[in-house]
C-alpha cells in the first residue's frame, strides 16, 4: 500500500521520519505494535495517520489533558470536519458527550483521546464496546511501569479494559530507553507478540558533565548561567523549597529566572511556562513537574542541582536540551548526601516500591 499520498494530504510532509513508515504499515496490518522512539522522534504521526486512513475510531490513551487538547486541535486543523478528533474526559458536559458519541456512531470521529481514568468509566466502556474501533494506541506507555520515570497507577488496568471493548490491535509508544521498562510494558499490556520498532537513542549533540556538589553549588550555577547570557536553560531541583531558593538567588543576580513546581497555582504555572516558551525569561527552575510535553527546541542547557532518582529520569530530563540538534550542555551536581536524602524519601513507600527505587538509585551512583 502506498502511504505517501495520505502523508502529504493530511500532514503536508513528503518523507517519513525514522521508522514511521514501517510502524504505520504494521498498524495498518492490524498487528500489535510497540514503538520506542526518543522524544521528538514523531510518535504521534505513527498512530494519527493510520487512524485517519482506517474506518472506525482509534482510541488514543494519553496521560496529560493539555497534550490531548493540542493534538485534537492540530488534527481538526487538517480536516474538514470538527468531529474528526475528540477528547473524552470529565470536563465535558452532557450535550458535549452526546455530540462525541454521535460523531463516533456516524463514523466521523477517527481519533478519540481518552485519559486512562476516564476509560475506566463503565458508561464509556459500554458505549465503546458497540462501536467500530480501529485500534487502541497507548502513548507515553512507560507510565504503566513502576520501573519508569512517571508511573501512573491508572495505566495498570488498561489491558483488561481494552479486552472488554473489543479484540483490537494495541499500539504502545514510549520514549523510554531501558529494557526493563520495555519488557514491563509488553507484559502489562498483554502484547508480548507485538512487532517492535526501536529507534536510536544516541544524542550526539548533548554534552554531559557531572561535577562534585560543594557548598559553592549556587555560585557554580550562577557562573555557568552568566557565561551563557540570554540562552534558555532548565534547572532541576528535588524540592519545591529549593526551586524557590535557587530562582530567587538567580533573580537577585539579574538572571531572568522563574520557578515552576506543583505547589504553585495552575495560573502561575501556565504563566511561567509561557514566559519560558516566549523567551520572556531565560531560565525555569523546576521540580520534575516541569517538562513532559514541553517542546522548546533551543534549550541550551539542563542543570541538575540534585541528582535524579534514576538514569531513565536523567535521560528524559536532559533530553529536553538541544532538540534543534544545536548545543545541549547537561550539568549534574553530585554529592553522596543527596543519595541518602532520596533513600530517606523512599522510606515511607511500600516495600516493593522501595526495592525498585533502591535498585534504580544504585545505578545512578554507579
Ligand atoms: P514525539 O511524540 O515522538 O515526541 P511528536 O509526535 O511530538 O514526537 O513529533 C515531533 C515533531 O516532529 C512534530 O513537530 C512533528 O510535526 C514532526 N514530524 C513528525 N513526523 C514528521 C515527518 N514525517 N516529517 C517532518 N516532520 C515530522
Ligand atoms: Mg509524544
Amino acid at each position: 500500500m502506498n502511504i505517501y499520498p495520505p502523508l502529504k494530504k493530511y500532514f503536508g510532509f513528503s518523507q517519513f521520519k525514522g521508522l514511521q513508515e514501517e510502524v504505520i504499515k504494521s498498524i495498518l496490518q492490524k498487528k500489535n505494535t510497540f514503538v520506542i522512539m526518543p522524544t521528538g522522534g514523531g510518535k504521534s504521526l505513527c498512530y494519527q495517520l493510520p487512524a485517519l486512513m482506517n474506518t472506525g475510531t482509534a482510541i488514543v490513551i494519553s496521560p496529560l489533558i493539555a497534550l490531548m487538547k493540542n493534538q485534537v486541535d492540530a488534527i481538526r486543523g487538517i480536516s474538514d470536519h470538527e468531529g474528526v478528533a475528540h477528547v473524552l474526559n470529565s470536563s465535558l458536559n452532557k450535550s458535549e458527550i452526546s455530540q462525541v458519541k454521535s460523531d463516533i456512531e456516524n463514523g466521523i470521529t477517527k481519533l478519540l483521546y481518552v485519559a486512562p481514568e476516564s476509560l475506566i468509566k463503565e458508561e464509556y466502556v459500554n458505549f465503546l464496546k458497540n462501536q467500530t474501533i480501529s485500534f487502541v494506541a497507548i502513548d507515553e506507555a512507560h507510565c504503566i511501569s513502576e520501573w519508569g520515570h512517571d508511573f501512573r497507577p491508572e495505566y495498570r488496568n488498561l489491558k483488561h479494559i481494552i479486552k472488554q471493548i473489543d479484540n483490537v490491535p494495541v499500539i504502545g509508544l514510549t520514549a523510554t530507553a531501558t529494557e526493563k521498562v520495555q519488557e514491563d510494558i509488553l507484559k502489562t499490556l498483554g502484547i508480548s507478540d507485538a512487532t517492535t520498532f526501536k529507534a536510536s537513542f544516541n544524542r550526539p549533540n548533548l554534552f554531559y558533565e557531572v561535577r562534585p556538589k560543594t557548598k559553592d553549588v549556587e555560585k557554580d550555577i550562577i557562573r555557568f548561567v552568566k557565561q551563557r547570557q540570554g540562552k534558555s536553560g532548565i534547572i532541576y531541583c528535588l524540592s519545591r523549597k529549593k526551586v524557590e531558593e535557587i530562582s530567587q538567588v538567580l533573580q537577585v543576580n539579574n538572571i531572568k529566572a522563574v520557578p515552576y513546581h506543583a505547589g504553585l497555582d495552575a495560573k502561575t504555572r501556565a504563566r511561567h511556562q509561557d514566559m519560558f516558551l516566549m523567551e520572556d525569561c531565560d531560565i525555569v527552575v523546576a521540580t520534575i513537574a516541569f517538562g513532559m510535553g514541553i517542546d522548546k527546541p533551543d534549550v541550551r542547557f539542563v542543570i541538575h542541582h540534585d541528582i535524579p532518582k534514576s538514569l531513565e529520569s536523567y535521560y528524559q530530563e536532559t533530553g529536553r536540551a538541544g532538540r534543534d540538534d544545536g548545543e545541549g550542555y547537561c550539568l549534574a551536581f553530585y554529592a553522596y548526601k543527596d543519595i541518602e536524602k532520596l533513600e530517606k524519601f523512599m522510606a515511607s513507600k511500600p516495600i516493593a516500591e522501595q526495592e525498585i527505587g533502591h535498585a534504580l538509585l544504585q545505578e545512578v551512583v554507579g
